[in-house]
């Protein structure tokens, strides 16, 4: 019996960090087990907020395909591709355009609340307010029975279905309802006890080594309580140990957390104890990445050859997509 379909999508935003790593990627990986995979580094998509300042689109998806494969993406059990070299997925976009109505993208949670977050930009486009409809084109093109998103994502799905829906019930029963495959939410702050993002500058890199992460978590912010050694603290108000709480084991967990409430260890010592987890998680990672890094052109073949296959999947879909809306004839 066939597996359950997937797929899942990434921007090209560059080397990914901890935060993508813990709160994608990692199950992404397990999910290779399960699952018929299809994931994608979605181009077009960075458009619809970078339009005037795209930015190295093309090194960026290397970095990111690099960090794909470190972590463990496998190429022989999972379709791994660029959406724009599958250009059925803006045909698809363009024919759902014609039976979305406008108030329904309008609706969408994250179209105002981005709008009002990337004031610097202007968000007004009609590629911006589309977003979510080709986000559904990428999905249901494959026909996935289900995506892995966070809670944040998820009315983004329910959108999904409800196109799903509306098209069905025009054209016949062409698209599977895909389904939410919630992927439990890990916080993982950035350096400055904020969420970790590349925008906010606090970023620890998948890539980053021994070295360069040491400079990072060094000089990490802490429980404000602990000014001095032998203050108590509050490992709940500490972004460090909410680090600890991702990578370190429960033992370490419990000697930061009594050491801290303690003043028994300094936040050095915790800080240390916690690189260590982190580096030995990422060990595999590090040891991977650079056999990806140093041969961009196989890393291209990879990407190549998943895009085709992508592809085919997505021209059988479209065959069926024209049948049902009446524009199949013979093509040039
Ligand atoms: S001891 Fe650890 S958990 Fe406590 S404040 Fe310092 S860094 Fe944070």
């Amino acid at each position: 019996m066939p597996r359950p379909r997937i797929l899942s999508g990434m921007r090209p935003t560059g080397a990914l960090h901890l935060g993508n790593l813990m709160g994608a990627l990692d199950n992404w990986v397990r999910l290779q087990d399960q699952y018929d995979c299809f994931f994608t580094i979605v181009d077009w998509h960075s458009l619809t907020t970078d339009y005037a300042d795209p930015g190295p689109i093309r090194e960026n998806i290397l970095e990111v395909a690099c960090d794909w494969l470190a972590a463990g993406l496998d190429p022989s059990r999972s379709t791994l591709f660029i959406q724009s070299l599958v250009p059925e997925h803006a045909e698809l976009h363009l024919l759902l355009s014609m039976i979305v109505p406008v108030p329904w993208l309008e609706r969408v949670p994250s179209y105002k609340e981005q709008q009002h977050q990337l004031s610097e930009k202007d968000l007004s486009t009609y590629g911006f307010l589309g977003y979510p409809l080709l986000q559904t084109a990428d999905i249901i093109i494959y026909k996935a029975d289900a995506v892995p998103v966070g809670e944040d994502q998820a009315p983004h799905i329910e959108l999904s279905r409800e196109i799903v829906r509306r098209f069905n019930n025009f054209f016949g029963p062409v698209f599977p309802e895909p389904q939410t495959l919630l992927t439990e939410a890990k916080r993982i702050p950035g350096t400055d006890g904020r969420k970790m993002s590349k925008s906010y500058g606090n970023a620890v890199y998948m890539k980053d080594g021994p070295e360069i992460m040491r400079q990072k978590i060094k000089p990490m912010l802490t429980d404000p309580a602990r000014k001095r050694r032998t203050d108590p603290g509050d490992p709940d108000k500490c972004p460090v140990f909410d680090l600890h709480r991702a990578f370190s084991s429960a033992q370490s967990q419990a000697w930061a957390a009594e050491g801290c409430r303690t003043a028994g260890i300094g936040c050095l010592d915790c800080k240390a104890r916690l690189i260590e987890h982190m580096l030995a998680r990422l060990q595999d990672v590090h040891a991977r990445r650079p056999e990806f890094a140093e041969r961009p052109d196989t890393v291209w073949d990879i990407l190549l050859e998943g895009s085709r296959k992508a592809r085919a999947v997505a021209q059988v879909t479209m065959d069926e997509v024209r049948a049902a809306m009446k524009i199949s004839y013979p093509r040039p």
